[in-house]
């Protein structure tokens, strides 16, 4: 799951970023209205938190303009604008939930599982293909009911692929779920990451099977189709 993170305090950013992280999330900060927009022109989020006092402006206006221009990203308003009207204000303009500052980290992390369990964002947190299971919750992958070990950019491959089943999935929408923006990314990192895949899946008896189809992207099958 990717999220932007707009927040022009350094030291609330670090610290949300760091806890989001350690979830898996890959997460890109921003510090002002220019470069979330920016951003959000060139990527495609699963989840916005969204900051209101930015030195360039009101991240509510950015919001009205997003929900204007049809942008329908779950957004997540963090404020230290804690009154009522506020908040009211906040969810009238489109935001998807209000979180007042100061907040506690595991209140916002069951937030934003809840925002990406919404019907609209189509995310199933139970994926299944063959023999095959990834429960998006847990971080975990099984094949035949038993979980297999698998690093995390590894499961974001098979995540991806799982969503898209049979549907051929383009390097760059994986590479760009995959790595955020500060991250290097090698020219053959993402074929190194699915040839690791390829090969736990193999060895655990998988009843799928990644094919590659060459300057176009991945599809996820199952094995007897090919
Ligand atoms: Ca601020």
């Amino acid at each position: 799951m990717r999220i932007l993170l707009v927040e022009d305090s350094l030291a609330i950013a670090e610290y949300v970023c760091a806890c989001l992280v350690d979830d898996d999330y890959i997460v890109d900060t921003v510090g002002t209205l220019a470069d979330a927009e920016a951003a959000l022109a060139t990527t495609t989020f699963d989840v916005v938190i969204l900051d209101l006092g930015l030195p360039d402006g009101d991240g509510l206006d950015m919001l009205k303009s997003m929900r204007a221009a049809g942008n329908k990203v779950p957004v997540l308003v963090l404020s230290a604008r804690d009154e009522l009207d506020e908040r009211v204000k906040g969810l009238n303009t489109g935001a998807d939930d209000y979180m007042p500052k100061p907040f506690a980290v595991e209140e916002l992390k069951a937030r934003l599982r809840a925002l990406l369990r919404r019907p609209e964002t189509i995310l199933e947190t139970v994926l299944k293909a063959g023999n095959v299971a990834l429960d998006s919750n847990a971080r975990e992958v099984s094949v035949n009911r038993k979980i297999i070990k698998i690093s995390k950019r590894e499961m974001g491959v098979l995540e991806q692929l799982m969503r898209r089943f049979e549907h051929v999935v383009s390097k760059e929408t994986l590479e760009s779920k995959l790595y955020g923006f500060g991250e290097t990314v090698t020219a053959n990192s993402l074929e190194a990451n699915v040839s690791r895949l390829r090969k736990r899946l193999s060895q655990s008896e998988a009843s799928i099977v990644i094919s590659t189809l060459r300057g176009v992207g991945y599809v996820l099958s199952l094995k007897d189709e090919i």
